[in-house]
């Protein structure tokens, strides 16, 4: 989609820190990390969320979802806990349209969130 973000990012138009990518997803650091390990993993097709991805592709989204796991074991947060968060709209803070699942980790994680 033309004026994404993220899809510049899956395309590679905009560089990123990318720690996976593959024929379905691309995962990079946040620019604004909330916590020690902040990843965004994102499909290169563009979904805005997460309920427009698993509605339109659900093996996708478990393959991202999968992903997610992975990244948080090769980032080190997988044995003391982590958080995978996709926020929808406005009111919960998604400000990128287009469905990114937030790895985060290496530290503690209040609950619930703000
Ligand atoms: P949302 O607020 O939509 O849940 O999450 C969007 C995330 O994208 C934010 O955590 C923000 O820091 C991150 N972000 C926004 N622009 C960029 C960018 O150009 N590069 C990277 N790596 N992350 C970005
Ligand atoms: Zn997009």
């Amino acid at each position: 989609m033309s004026d994404c973000l993220f899809c510049a990012i899956a395309s590679g138009d905009i560089p990123a820190d990318v720690v996976h990518a593959d024929d379905d997803m691309v995962a990079f650091r946040d620019i604004n990390p909330q916590a020690p390990v902040h990843v965004l993993v994102i499909p290169r097709a563009h979904h805005a969320t997460a309920a427009e991805l698993g509605a339109a592709d659900p093996a996708l989204a478990g393959r991202l979802l999968e992903a997610a796991g992975r990244i948080a074991e090769a980032e080190g947060v997988a044995a003391t806990g982590y958080r995978v968060v996709t926020n929808t709209g406005e009111g919960a803070g998604q400000s990128v349209h287009h469905v990114h699942f937030h790895v985060l980790g290496g530290r503690d994680l209040t609950w619930p969130p703000g």
